[in-house]
């Protein structure tokens, strides 16, 4: 089995020209890690600007094409190469007011689009509605990220404890073998911990995805497990 190691790099870096840079020395530095998935989110303007690793989106739409001005539908995505789209993170649930309906929405037709969807929650309540109506065969397409809101860039990470139960908790619900990932504050110190010890199928790392060399790090000790 891969472990999966997702950067959510948010809304940065503020140019193409940084984002290359970021991209390329994230691709040399891991080199060819064996074990580990490594999945790039960049803003959906670098997309099609960058190359050879894995990429994933922030975000879509729930339609394909049509009148719904600003929007970038999951079929646009698959269509330029993207392989992921995370669905649900917090920050778009808090700032665009997106509902589990909406969620729901998203997943569905990212999974028409063979597009693999990325399902961020905080507890699991968000589990049961986003997937409401998603048959199993679906759901096992899908990849969870556990990601506590107290955690995501605050620095302070969830206890390995707390994640671990809230690990198992998701699993039970799934009834399946699914991938679940954690979320908020992973640097390169507490990253193995998740894995081994939370027992975590990866991670979804944001702030530290901005900075290569922790990333980096955090990949090959992954790598390690
Ligand atoms: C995130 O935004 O998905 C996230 C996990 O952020 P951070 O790693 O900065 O807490």
């Amino acid at each position: 089995m891969k472990y999966l190691v997702v950067a959510n790099w948010k809304m940065n870096p503020q140019t193409l020209v940084k984002a290359k840079k970021l991209f390329s020395i994230v691709k040399k530095g891991i080199g060819a890690v064996k074990g580990v998935e490594v999945v790039v989110c960049p803003p959906f303007v670098y997309l099609s600007k960058l190359s050879g690793l894995t990429l994933g989106a922030q975000n879509c739409f729930w339609e394909d094409e049509g009148a719904f001005t600003g929007e970038i539908s999951p079929f646009m995505l698959k269509d330029i190469g993207c392989k992921y789209v995370i669905i649900g993170h917090s920050e778009r649930r808090r700032y665009f007011n997106e509902t589990c309906a909406i969620v729901n929405k998203k997943l569905k037709a990212a999974l028409t689009n063979n597009l693999k969807p990325i399902l961020c929650i905080d507890s699991i309540n968000q589990v049961k509605r986003g997937l409401k109506g998603i048959s199993k065969k679906e759901i096992k397409k899908i990849v969870i990220a556990y990601e506590p809101i107290f955690a995501i860039g605050t620095g302070k990470a969830c206890s390995i404890s707390k994640a671990k139960k809230m690990n198992f908790s998701i699993r039970k619900i799934l009834e399946e073998e699914a991938a679940i990932l954690y979320g908020g504050s992973v640097n390169s110190k507490n990253a193995k911990d998740f894995i081994e010890k939370a027992q975590f199928q990866g991670l979804l790392i944001g702030g530290t995805s901005l900075n290569p060399k922790e990333f980096v790090k955090i990949i090959k000790k992954v790598s390690q497990v």
